[in-house]
């Protein structure tokens, strides 16, 4: 007997839908589930391969216990036991401090709720991180004080919706290929892209600009696009008399700015900053996508903060098509 079973794909975070082919009771392929609101019956070769792993030979499938040199195969009763008799002896010999918990974003919400749990309720430490804090901690601390949520301010089909599309430090084509998928379609309907990447990657075919700028010089890329907008009048006056706070602090922080100081720290061409906050700017509604690219810096959080100003300076935030938005 064959049975579609929906779940989600866990290889990226664009979550697509993907429908188990079991037979039997075995997991034999990934199909695309035709409804799911994000992939809307697509998937890209990851997708298409994501029950690949179940099976593999490689994959650990029994507890292993080191002995020597070697790993002894053992219960799911005994590992438990022995790990857990085992954290205890250190927690009772050098307090529960000693020991410290990592979790991650292969984990469902619930598993990570639980870990933590373990550590401070049972354990009675605090010690407990998560890997995102290397990859979106920035973005918690960045939205969150802008919006007041750490998190993308639009849904992945509101892409479709933007007349221009600023990506930043996201290889989207390799990284999200079924958001680099919305871009494309944005782009059909007239979308200007503006890419800002160091590198030359997949999505650069596609960009009507690539502002191939230094590493480290994200801020001062956004404030050059920003400082060019003001001087321009090209800012949304209404939203940011209705929607923002603080807004004489930051034209007082651009003013001092040159855009020839601007293109010497960046490496980018004025005319080319110019050009990008142009198509920004003018754009009926303007999204801006990031990702690792611009968090996993020592100014993550400024880099997070820059965006979010871009976004709410020309009114970019709170419409479809708009927002900041990180992968
Ligand atoms: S874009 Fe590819 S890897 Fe990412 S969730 Fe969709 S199918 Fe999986």
């Amino acid at each position: 007997m064959i049975e579609f079973v929906p779940t989600i794909c866990p290889y990226c975070g664009a979550g697509c839908g993907i429908l188990l082919v079991v037979k039997d009771g075995t997991v034999v392929g990934a199909r695309p589930w035709p409804e799911h609101p994000i992939s809307q019956g697509k998937l890209c070769i990851k997708g298409w391969n994501a029950h690949e792993f179940i099976y593999h030979e490689d994959r650990l499938k029994k507890p292993l216990i080191r002995e020597g040199d070697s790993f002894k195969e053992v219960s799911w009763r005994q590992a438990i036991r022995s790990v857990a008799e085992r954290l205890g002896e250190i927690r009772d010999k050098n307090g529960p401090d000693s020991l410290a918990f990592l979790s991650s974003a292969k984990c469902t919400n619930e598993e990570n709720y639980l870990l933590q749990k373990f550590a401070r309720a049972i354990i009675g430490t605090n010690n407990i991180d998560h890997c995102a804090r290397l990859c979106h901690a920035s973005t918690v601390a960045g939205l969150g004080e802008a919006f007041g949520s750490g998190a993308m301010t639009n849904s992945i089909p509101d892409i479709e919706e933007a007349g221009g599309i600023f990506i930043i430090g996201s290889d989207t084509m390799s990284q999200h290929p079924l958001v680099a998928r919305r871009i494309m379609i944005a782009k059909e309907k007239g979308a200007k892209i503006i890419l800002a990447d160091p590198r030359r990657v997949q999505i650069s075919r596609f960009a009507d600009l690539h502002l191939m700028h230094k590493p480290g010089s994200d801020v001062a890329l956004i404030n050059g696009m920003m400082k060019y907008i003001l001087d321009h009048e090209l800012e949304d006056e209404t939203f940011i008399s209705e929607k923002t706070e603080d807004f004489e602090k930051l034209k007082e922080a651009l003013e001092g700015l040159s855009l020839g100081e601007i293109e010497k720290i960046t490496g980018v061409s004025k005319g080319e900053i110019e050009r990008a906050a142009l198509l920004y700017a003018e754009a009926k509604a303007s999204c801006i996508i990031y990702a690792m690219g611009i968090t996993q810096h020592t100014t993550g959080t400024d880099n997070v903060l820059s965006a979010a100003n871009l976004a709410m300076l020309t009114g970019n935030i709170g419409r479809p098509g708009t927002g900041v938005n990180p992968l």
